[in-house]
């Protein structure tokens, strides 16, 4: 069995990408922190449409369910390691630098940054072992370009570009790759109070990404054929920003 695992795979970007490995024949680990319902519709809709898989339900930013949870999963799969991981999970709590509460700083770098250390060191020997593995993190082009109102968001989403470049060098001889996603603005709830028709217009494709678009070049980067491809941050933004 091929498994993939997802975080933040319930809703939004994240649950595009699960359908999506689930189309790639993978086995599709389906993780989330606190929205159930959100959870068991994706994972319905993944098996109506021909998928399997399962719901995980930790926070990436606590460590030590990380390591209980995930851990356990992989302790007792132990025929069936997690060749491909995607960490998606990530939130955002925007104000301006100088009104910042240590809690708005906190909870997005401990989920973004603090959260890709803590799943992705717990598979990855498992890839060393099989000396073969797919990492793909959805980053921002906030972490790229810096976004003002977005310290924590862009500090974080900047540390996990640094994270994907330095960890593809020392895995890659082992055929790990590791490598990043940048979207833009994608049409999801995170981005449920932004205004399209007022942002649209600095879009040189005129309008807002989908999901779904995201997810094509996360199943390219997972794929084998992307194979030579490591240290790489893809822009989906529709041409804002390169
Ligand atoms: P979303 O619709 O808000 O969905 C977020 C997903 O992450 C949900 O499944 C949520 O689970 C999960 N999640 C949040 N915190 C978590 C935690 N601590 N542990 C485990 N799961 C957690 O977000 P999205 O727009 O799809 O964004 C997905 C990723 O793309 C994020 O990393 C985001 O920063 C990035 N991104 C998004 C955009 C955009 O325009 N939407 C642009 C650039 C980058 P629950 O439902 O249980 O809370």
């Amino acid at each position: 069995m091929k498994c993939a695992l997802v975080t933040g795979g319930s809703r939004g970007i994240g649950r595009a990408i699960c359908y999506r490995m689930a189309s790639m024949g993978y086995y599709v680990i389906v993780n989330y922190k606190s929205n159930d319902t959100e959870a068991n519709n994706t994972l319905l809709q993944l098996k109506e449409n021909g998928g399997n898989g399962e719901i995980l339900k930790f926070d990436v930013g606590k460590k030590e369910d990380v390591q209980t949870l995930l851990g356990n999963w992989i302790e007792k799969n132990k025929d069936n390691y997690i060749e491909v991981l995607v960490n998606n999970a990530g939130i955002k709590e925007d104000g301006l630098m100088m009104w910042m509460k240590d809690e708005q700083w906190e909870s997005v770098v401990n989920t973004s940054l603090n959260g890709f250390f803590y799943v992705t060191r717990m598979v990855l020997t498992s890839m060393l072992h099989k000396r073969y593995g797919r990492i793909i993190n959805v980053v921002s082009l906030s972490g790229l370009k810096g976004l003002p109102g977005q310290t924590n968001y862009s500090a974080a989403k900047a540390g996990v570009i640094g994270a994907t470049k330095a960890l593809a060098q020392e895995v890659a001889k082992r055929g790990v790759t590791v490598n990043a996603v940048a979207p833009g603005f994608i049409k999801t709830d995170m981005t449920e109070g932004l205004d399209e028709n007022e942002l649209k217009g600095m879009i040189p494709v005129k309008r807002f990404g989908l999901p779904e678009e995201v997810a094509s070049a996360v199943g390219f980067l997972a794929s084998a054929e992307a194979g030579y491809i490591t240290a790489e941050i893809i822009n989906v933004n529709g041409g804002l920003y390169s």
